[in-house]
This record gives structure tokens, sequence and C-alpha cells, in this order.
């Protein structure tokens, strides 16, 4: 499965490097070069994790992390801030991040936290909802709700794998 990264960075040599790694890495990577354009991408469309750089034009980082968490989306935040943003890291882990790694870094460095991030989504709170059509199954509170054609009858029901963090609906479950 190939999980979807925005990656919002103004940085254009930092920007295309990460890019071309991460899609080595089979992510499909979606980019974004200050913080107006990285928010309103982070809120349109469906991402698994945000790589977000701190310094950038018109919004800073920290604010668009603010933002997006106070949008209700739960996405595993990212930081990438300079080694002086000390302040800012703390901030930042207050405001909603889930990580930071500090520049310069090394790419293998970012690669295997992101895997720690995207290991983690499963079992963090508010990643807990998903949409199958009509019917949206919010694992946080163990519930499903939704229309259906017909009404579910007896031996249709719904599993889930709290291991995986996979749920199943189906037939004689
Ligand atoms: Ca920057």
């Amino acid at each position: 499965m190939n999980e979807n990264i925005l990656l919002i960075e103004d940085e254009q040599a930092l920007q295309s490097t990460l890019s071309v790694r991460l899609r080595g890495e089979g992510y499909v990577v979606e980019t974004a070069s200050d913080g107006v354009e990285g928010y309103e991408k982070a809120t349109t469309r469906p991402f698994d994790l945000i790589i977000l750089d701190i310094m950038l034009p018109y919004r800073s980082g920290l604010d668009v992390c603010r933002d997006i968490r106070q949008a209700g989306l739960a996405t595993p935040i990212l930081f990438l801030t300079a080694r002086h943003q000390t302040t800012d890291k703390v901030i930042g882990l207050k405001l909603g991040a889930d990580d930071y790694v500090t520049k310069p870094f090394k790419a293998a460095e970012l690669v295997a936290r992101i895997e720690v991030l995207l290991r983690r989504v499963p079992i963090r709170a508010g990643q807990g909802v998903h949409q199958f059509g009509s019917i949206r199954v919010d694992l946080r509170r163990v519930e499903v709700t939704g229309v259906s054609a017909s009404p579910l009858s007896h031996g249709t029901g719904w599993k889930h794998d709290s291991t995986r963090g996979t749920l199943t609906l189906g037939l004689g479950l």
C-alpha cells in the first residue's frame, strides 16, 4: 500500500531531494511550498502523514500545525526544524506535532521516523474514522453508523482487529 505524504517545505532543493527519496521508498508525495498552500492541501485532501517545515512563507509551520489540529485532523505531523529552534520544537509538540527532525538530517533518519509514525496511525486517537459509502465506522467509539439500502440481516457484522488496525464488514463474521 502506498501511503500519501504531504511535504510542506519552501527550500526547493530540499523539497525535491526529499520527494525523490520518499517516492523511492514507495510513498505517494504531494508538495507545498508555503504555509497557505500547505494548510489548504492538508485540510482538503487525505494524507497519511504531513512533513512540515517550521520556517515557511506566509504562515509558519507552527500556525499551520495548530490550525490543522483545530480543523479536527489527527494526521501525524513530523516537523522539520533548524538547530537553533529549540523553543519551536517544544511549541510544535504542544500544538499537536508528533515528532521532529533537526536540519541538517539524513534522509534515512527521516524515513525511519516516518515509518514509526505510520505504524502508530491505527491506534492514534482521531485516526479511527472510516467511511464505507454511507456507513461510517468510528473505531475510537467502537461505533458503526450509517444507512443501508437493506437492513443489516442476521449474520452480517463487522470485525475489528485492533492489532492490525483493520475493520472488516461483511457476512458471517
Ligand atoms: Ca523553510
